[in-house]
């Protein structure tokens, strides 16, 4: 293999590239924007069409693509090769300025939540230079934003980029307060960490529900799942391992930096993790992540599940989403630095964030929600479903000390001597690590630990960055008007800790005490997808969306429309699976098994009359009363999914699929389930977890 430093980056239009192809003040102008965030100069797109273009041709690309990403969750583009009729029969390659910056897709193919009508089709995407362009499968891609022809948004980019500026106004605004002069944006840094399952093809295509669904509707528990602790970090399997380095070569030719691989905790469960960049190009690089994922897999003769549970009864995958501000000019205003307690500058970005999570618990518990991550919140493997904030003991005794006033004092970091000779001493972190909170400061940096393994990390990112800047705008508001900036940054910080120290919680979140504890500090408690939307269209939300301009009310109002159509859309298919694979699979096996066994028990009984066939009378009773049973909970899943399906409004709908027909799916499961384990391993119709999770 190629030495990575010369590889890494190869299909991207980056910054080298552009250095040293474009004219000098065209590369001036775009870093401009792409750096300081200044508008951008359009006369200059002719020529930065006319080099990307070359260069994509040199990297082999016959066709460009305005990539962007609908409410789908996942990434779109058509494909356009660059050929341009030149006389009969003849062409020559074309790509313009007003190609590279706007294209004008049909929108109304994507979710709108009632935005926008069929008849009134137009939609246009418009280049975001601030995330590069790069050739994947010979062709040239270029990020995009995607609106309609009346200017709504109907992607995750479009919203991330405006609360990316909304947050470094907000952060600057408060730094000039303070007595910087120097930084001129404010980025926030976002490093996330993709957990992931790898199943064997084969078994795979024998799964109508990993197919339709991404998850394992039935399956009995393997009689051995992850008690004994020995997947995570463990020694990588050979195929696992391939498949993992051409994993990494893909992703650092598209300039991701795919730096940390390993197992996870459940058998078949694996992790990548990026390092941390700014937030659009971070949710950009983990789009592409989750799409190389899957492509390499299937290359190796493998599947790669992003569903945050492909499995019951072992860990799911989720997405930890690791998130700091950071300057223009390097500096990282979440560094707590040696003594906390006299850095007004990060005591100030540190309260914010927490204030602005406990002030929002809503919307960022909202932002972390779809159907999959259901079953993970709140279920001893992921963080509760209650939002809190892990400080350490370190930050937690300099809040004390500022909800009493000052704070004057750092309890210092120790040292480890394990005292054995040859091993050194080593510095302690200030803090321990806590696996049970759902936003943990871990550092320098938060890690939002909720978010879902399949989904886009733009909205927990949109979220943050909105909330965040809420509060920064609050404190700034005052600080520009305070005689004594100091007095002033004292008082702030003490009234942030008595107002919301409440969501600071270092304790043990999987516990049940937690759950009592959490409802009389009056901390939400969202336990569904369903009943997160809610958050979209609450007054105070809509007003901090509106306040920055990032959504509009009736945006918000139409993704909120939109939340609920995916959930109830994912339960459908969910239900129709299951209906599906009952019917068609697990009756007509079940029966022909039990006949097998009724014709061995008659035949026994004839040539032995005395023979002891008990065995075989009490497998029959209990094949049959439990057929019997799946049977009618399958008649119940087919009515409640009927009745779902035909409900109008979109919440009530929502509402049905969650509470009636995923609990008739839970009853027919079972059914299932239990007549797995009495059937024969031959006769069992589709793979079994232990096919699944320990076959590769
Ligand atoms: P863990 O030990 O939590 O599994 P990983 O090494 O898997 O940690 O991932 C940590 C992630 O946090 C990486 O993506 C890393 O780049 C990111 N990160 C580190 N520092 C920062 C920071 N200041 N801001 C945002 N993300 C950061
Ligand atoms: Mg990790």
């Amino acid at each position: 293999m190629e030495r990575i430093d010369k590889m890494f980056g190869e299909n991207v239009f980056n910054d080298a590239v552009m250095k040293e192809r474009l004219t000098k003040p065209t590369y001036k102008a775009l870093k401009n924007t792409i750096d300081k965030g200044e508008p951008l100069d359009v006369s200059i797109a002719d020529e930065i069409a006319k080099v990307m273009k070359e260069w994509a041709i040199e990297k082999g690309a016959t066709h460009f693509t305005h990539w962007f990403q609908p409410l789908t969750g996942l990434t779109a583009e058509k494909h356009d090769a660059f050929i341009d009729p030149e006389g009969p029969g003849k062409v020559i390659l074309k790509f313009s300025g007003k190609e590279l910056i706007k294209g004008e897709p049909d929108a109304s193919s994507f979710p709108s939540g009632g935005l926008r009508a069929t008849c009134s089709a137009r939609g246009y995407t418009i280049w975001d230079c601030t995330s590069p362009a790069f050739v994947k499968d010979n062709t040239l891609c270029i990020p995009t934003v995607f609106c309609s022809y009346t200017g709504e948004v109907l992607d995750t980019k479009g919203p991330l980029l405006r609360s990316v500026d909304a947050l470094s106004k907000e952060a600057i605004r408060v730094l000039r307060c303070l007595g910087n002069t120097t930084s001129q944006k404010v980025f926030p840094n976002v490093g996330p960490e993709q957990e992931y399952f790898i199943v064997d093809k084969k078994s795979y295509d024998e799964r109508e529900d990993l197919i339709f669904t991404g998850r394992t509707l039935f399956g009995a528990p393997s009689p051995k799942g992850q008690e004994l602790d020995d997947h995570y970090f463990g020694v990588l399997k050979e195929r696992v391992s391939a498949f993992m380095k051409d994993v990494d070569k893909e992703l650092w030719a598209l300039g991701i930096t795919a730096k940390t691989k390993h197992n996870e905790v459940a058998p078949a469960q694996h992790e990548i993790a990026t390092i941390y960049t700014s937030g659009n190009l971070a949710t950009d690089n983990n789009q592409l992540v989750m799409e190389v994922l899957k492509k390499i897999a299937l290359r190796h003769g493998l599947v790669c599940l992003l569903h945050e549970k492909p499995f019951a009864g072992i860990n799911g995958s989720g997405k930890h989403n690791n998130w700091s501000m950071g300057t223009d000019d390097g500096l990282n205003l979440l560094d707590p630095t040696d003594t906390p307690h006299s850095n007004k500058q990060f005591l100030l970005f540190f309260t914010a964030t927490i204030k602005a999570v406990d002030k929002y618990a809503d919307l960022l518990r909202f932002s972390a929600s779809n159907a999959g991550n259901d079953h993970r919140l709140g279920a001893n493997e992921a963080p509760p479903a209650i939002i809190s904030v892990f400080v350490g003991d370190q930050l937690e005794d300099i809040l004390e000390q500022l909800e009493k006033g000052s704070a004057t004092s750092t309890k210092g970091n120790s040292k480890l001597d394990l005292a054995i000779s040859t091993i050194p001493t080593v510095e302690k972190d200030a803090t321990d690590r806590n696996r049970t909170s759902p936003f943990a400061f871990t550092g320098n940096k938060f890690e939002f630990r909720m978010p879902p393994s399949s989904k886009s990390v733009a909205e927990p990112n949109t979220v943050l960055n909105a909330i965040v800047a809420d509060v920064l705008s609050e404190i700034a508001d005052r600080l520009e008007k305070a005689s004594n900036v100091d007095a002033e940054v004292e008082k702030i910080l003490t009234e942030i800790v008595k107002e919301h120290k409440k969501v600071v919680f270092n304790g043990n979140g999987y516990a049940d005490a937690w759950v009592e504890e959490a409802e009389k500090r009056g901390l939400p408690n969202i336990k569904t997808t369903v009943e997160a939307t809610k958050a979209l269209i609450a007054d105070k939300n809509v007003s901090v969306f509106e306040k920055f301009g990032i959504l509009t009310k009736e945006e918000l109002e139409s993704r909120y429309e939109v939340a609920l159509e995916n959930y109830a859309k994912a339960i459908n298919i969910e239900a129709l699976t299951m209906i599906d694979m009952a019917s068609k699979k697990i009756v007509p096996a079940v029966i022909k098994y039990t006949a097998e066994l009724a014709n061995s028990l008659n035949a026994i009984k004839a040539a032995v009359p005395s023979a002891d066939v008990t065995t075989e009378s009490e497998l029959i009773t209990k094949i049959s009363g439990l057929t019997a049973k799946l049977n009618i909970s399958l008649r119940e899943l087919k009515a409640s999914t009927e009745k779902a399906a035909a409900t109008t409004d979109a919440y009530d709908q929502a509402y049905a699929y969650k509470f009636d027909v995923f609990e008739k799916m839970s009853v027919l499961r079972e059914a299932a389930d239990a007549l797995e384990v009495l059937v024969d391993k031959k006769a069992w119709p589709f793979p079994t977890y232990s096919d699944l999770l320990f076959n590769v």
